[in-house]
């Protein structure tokens, strides 16, 4: 089907050219023909993106899907952003998502939600384009959620609206929506990718993350995208870069096999298999998609061992009290007056008129601007950050997650260069164990496809939460991770439905921090 930004009938962007914001479109052509018969192209020109609304742009508004930012246009690109531009990329809108990136469904949004195009895009084509009314009737069978927090942006790609799009992944808000699109979600290392210009959900997790089509999109843009930024302080710095980049281009045994490894072949390549993700929870379909991936990379000349990352059963737990603890922190500043939206109240005005000050102006606007699962984020990290809550709470958290890293460094052939110096052998973990090594982990993304929209309403929070099962681990230490598209499985909601589609699935790759380039390398084996 023909759509565009324009007429995207999913609710993937909630900004696009045919808003007041126009980015320039005609011009953009003009300077891109230009570019052609000079025969001068940089890397992304007639690239069209997509960038999730929680991410600076000064030509469109930045609402993050809340309330509070419905008005809000940033003075500035984010560094990404004008990376893109810089490397002729044109942004052809904002994408929908979870209220500041708080969400696994792309529901909790002032947008409204959005609708996951893939049972749309397997339908006998009629001829008629997709009509927004009929995929927005909420009785239409095939409704699924398209995952979030990026939910817009996988959407947007999955439906060829745009040909990649930025995401942010906090705790797997590019790879659950990857794996439910059908798309592939790629977050690189902590730090790797500038976060200036991006809003904060939790500093210490929230990373950029790229989704396309194909690995090698991901990767085309990965490298423009990979740079030093002196304004964003956790950005990785040219030294540590460099001393990743030696580890790579090593005049080592090691360093020149890994370099060896591609799309076709992955000898002397040890894939681990985490066992504590075996889940009773994971669906049957799943099960075996994972086990075919495991013998598809096989093929390719991979080992597999299963490995034991014992902390993992943790992780979700950890997560979901850090990442609100810094969520609550972080949305402090929304209080009408430096940001955004304020209430006011009749009430208001009146009280502001006689003291100056408009007492209930922060409340008022908070209480109105946030949605409700924000503000259930904001009380959970409120609380676990008080003094009779933090040290049962918060501190076992940050232990949790020193304990997460731990298991994953274990596991790993290589050093992680944030932690140690390679030793003369090559490799400081030697003495550790004598477990096996491995160079990359595969998992499942999600624990089953993509939900339908009708089973999310009325679902509880916890439930919800779960869905983040496989992604939080990465994030918690800061790890590259990556949702590769791998098969299709049986919709489990066929009885009720009457749907016959099969739903795409994604597999999940993880390796050591900065391993960017071999976990790409790996995931070219697996599409
Ligand atoms: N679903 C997770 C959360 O709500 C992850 C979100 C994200 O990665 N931005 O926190």
């Amino acid at each position: 089907p023909v759509v565009t930004p324009e007429n995207d009938p999913f609710n993937a962007f909630v900004q696009s050219p045919s808003s007041s914001h126009s980015p320039g479109y005609a011009s953009w052509v003009d300077q891109l023909n230009h570019r052609i018969d000079q025969r001068r192209l940089r890397p992304l020109d007639g690239v069209a993106l997509g960038i999730k609304d929680n991410i600076a742009t000064h030509d469109f508004p930045t609402t993050c899907a809340s309330a509070l930012l419905a008005q809000f246009t940033s003075p500035f690109d984010a560094t990404v952003v004008q990376l893109l531009r810089q490397a002729g990329a044109l942004i052809v809108g904002k994408t929908n998502l979870d209220e500041f990136g708080m969400g696994s469904t792309t529901t909790h949004s002032v947008h409204g939600e959005v609708v996951n195009p893939v049972p749309f895009l397997n339908e006998p084509q009629s001829g008629q384009p997709l009509s927004k009314t009929d995929i927005h009737d909420a009785h239409h069978s095939s409704r699924l959620s398209a995952g979030g927090s990026s939910g817009g942006s996988a959407a947007a790609v999955a439906s060829f609206l745009c040909d990649a799009a930025l995401g942010t992944d906090t705790g797997g808000s590019v790879r659950l929506p990857a794996s439910y699109c059908g798309v592939v979600g790629f977050k690189p290392s902590y730090g790797r990718i500038s976060r200036w210009g991006v809003v904060a959900y939790a500093n210490s997790l929230d990373t950029v993350g790229i989704l396309t089509r194909t690995v090698t999109d991901a990767r085309h843009i990965y490298r423009v995208l990979a740079q030093p930024d002196p304004q964003d302080e956790s950005c990785q710095t040219a030294e540590l870069r460099e001393k990743i980049l030696a580890k790579e281009e090593a005049d080592t045994p090691l360093a020149e096999l890994r370099r060896s490894w591609n799309g076709e072949n992955l000898r002397g390549c040890r894939v681990g298999i985490p066992q504590e993700y075996m889940l009773a929870e994971l669906d049957t379909g799943m099960q075996s998609a994972w086990q075919q991936a495991a013998e598809a990379l096989a093929a390719k000349g991979a080992t597999i061992i299963p490995v034991s990352c014992p902390h993992t059963r943790y992780a979700l737990s950890s997560y979901y009290i850090l990442a609100p603890a810094e969520a609550s922190s972080n949305l402090a500043r929304y209080d009408g007056v430096r940001y955004g939206h304020a209430v006011e109240t009749e009430a208001l005005s009146a009280a502001s008129s006689s003291v100056g000050v408009t007492p209930g102006l922060y409340s008022a606007t908070r209480t109105h601007g946030f949605g409700a699962e924000v503000q259930r984020r904001i009380l959970l990290g409120t609380y676990v950050l008080t003094a009779g809550a933090f040290e049962d709470y918060f501190v076992k958290a940050q232990k949790v997650r020193r304990l997460v890293q731990q298991d994953f460094d274990r596991v790993f052939r290589t050093f992680n260069p944030l932690h140690i110096d390679p030793s003369p052998s090559g490799n400081p973990n030697d003495h550790q164990h004598n477990y096996p090594k491995v160079d990359c982990l595969l998992t499942p993304t999600a624990l089953s496809h993509a939900p339908t929209l009708a089973s999310l309403r009325g679902q509880s929070e916890l439930t919800s939460y779960i869905n983040d099962v496989m992604t939080v681990p990465a994030s918690l230490a800061g790890l590259p991770a990556i949702s590769v598209p791998f098969s299709r499985i049986p919709c489990r909601e066929k009885a009720e439905t009457g749907s016959t589609h099969t739903l795409p699935i994604g597999l999940q790759l993880l390796a050591q921090y900065g391993d960017e380039s071999l976990l790409l390398s790996v995931a070219e084996a697996l599409e």
